[in-house]
């Protein structure tokens, strides 16, 4: 039966998630039902995502690191570097000019003022933080002692030092045959760990909706509801029509077939809001259903998890629009090509955690003198938008490396 599909129960998960989320919701904060359902599904939601953070940091350190070694051993990793910066750049820049495009064409927040937001506003206390501050702690987090970086978790640096060992093994050749090998045999050992954990996530994602689902505030959401349609029309619009296009010009992939082995990452991405949560699932749907090869995988996409963001590009460009609009402000051409570039690098900067593009976002608010208290009016919708943007984050990175595989192996 097609119901044994994991694909399937993934789907189903999610869809049941959602409408008992709907239904607890219609009886009320306060009843005894809701709540309980509230407290097992966070349980089991959260039970989910750690599991997954639980193997994200020995895949990414090993599946970098095996990457790289065995690009080297092909020649091609100066091709392959090229392919992947270029793409990751170019899709984002797209991205960006279809948020910019759609807030300046629906323009929302017009005839809304930034006043009627004032109790949020002046609750929220704005840390500020310029562009060369931002840049600064981004350099600094690069670099870390590597016992550090795993131990804490952070993917970035993770991510630097893996690159580095990899060159090393490969200039280091035969003498170190047998680190290569272990992290060979780590690689594999945690993608057969994410199998076991991919066996309960149609459970887990329908916690995380029915969660998700439950919790929305409905009136604050109508107020929004143009600025919440604009960036789920124009995200979706680059999600349904832009990378699927960029991957049949380049692969003559079908979408539907891009899809239908992609599936599993994106309803995980949907659901945690986390591109590096999802990386493990990620990592597993390019390999297992799309075919990428391994070396070309376990370069693009963990490091696409936490640099190629397409989608939290499109939302900061378009967020700052929004304030501008709600604030009275016209941004001209020049103020626009700045919020580009600084969105750009808000979005390469953001890690791979729910809601991270709001931390980044203020410094889009800030390069054009935007009042950064506006966040409060964009965070209390976050949780909602940011399932959507995560999903196509993660197909980013997906369709990437499907991109540079062609580009770079196969010709
Ligand atoms: N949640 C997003 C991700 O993990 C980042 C963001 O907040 O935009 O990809």
């Amino acid at each position: 039966m097609r119901l044994r599909s994991l694909n399937t129960q993934i789907l189903l998960g999610a869809v049941i998630g959602i409408a008992l989320g709907v239904g607890l919701a219609a009886l009320g904060r306060q009843s005894p039902v809701t709540q309980n359902g509230l407290y097992v599904a966070g349980l089991i939601g959260t039970l989910f995502v750690d599991l997954l953070k639980m193997v994200l940091i020995p895949l990414v350190f090993a599946s970098i690191s095996v990457g790289v070694a065995s690009l080297r051993a092909h020649r091609q990793i100066h091709r392959v570097w090229v392919a992947t910066l270029g793409f990751f750049v170019l899709s984002m820049a797209i991205a960006i000019v279809l948020g910019l495009s759609a807030a300046n064409i629906f323009r929302p927040g017009e005839g809304m003022q930034l006043s009627m937001f004032a109790d949020a506003t002046s609750a929220f206390a704005a840390k500020q933080m310029p562009l060369s501050q931002f840049f600064a702690l981004f350099l600094h987090g690069l670099f870390q002692n590597p016992v550090t970086a795993l131990a804490q978790g952070n993917v970035l640096a993770v991510v630097v030092f893996a690159l580095i060992l990899g060159i090393a093994l490969v200039i280091g050749g035969e003498r170190y045959k047998n680190l290569l090998l272990l992290m060979q045999e780590l690689l594999e050992i945690t993608l057969l760990i994410v199998g076991w954990i991919m066996r309960i996530a149609p459970l887990g994602i329908m916690a995380l909706l029915l969660n998700l689902a439950a919790t929305q505030d409905a009136a604050l959401l109508a107020t929004l509801a143009k600025f919440v349609v604009v960036v789920i029309g124009s995200t979706l619009l680059h999600g349904v029509v832009v990378l699927p296009l960029i991957l049949y010009l380049v692969t003559g992939m079908s979408p539907l077939h891009f899809w239908r082995g992609a599936r599993e990452a994106l309803v995980t991405a949907f659901a945690t809001s986390s591109s590096s949560a999802t990386l493990p699932v990620t990592l597993r749907c390019v390999e297992q259903h799309l075919h990428v090869r391994r070396d070309i995988a376990g370069f693009v996409v963990p490091l696409g998890a936490t640099v190629n963001m397409d989608g939290t590009a499109l939302y900061e460009a378009a967020a700052a629009l929004f304030v501008a609009n709600l604030a009275g402000i016209d941004l001209n051409f020049g103020q626009q090509l700045v919020v580009f570039f600084i969105a750009m690098l808000g979005a390469i900067g953001a890690p791979g955690i729910p809601s991270a593009g709001m931390v980044t976002m203020v410094m889009v608010l800030q390069s054009v003198g935007l009042p950064v208290e506006a966040i409060a009016i964009l965070l209390p919708i976050d949780r909602l938008l940011d399932t959507i943007r995560t999903a196509v984050n993660v197909e980013g990175d997906m369709v990437g490396s499907l991109v540079v595989q062609k580009l770079t192996v196969d010709r």
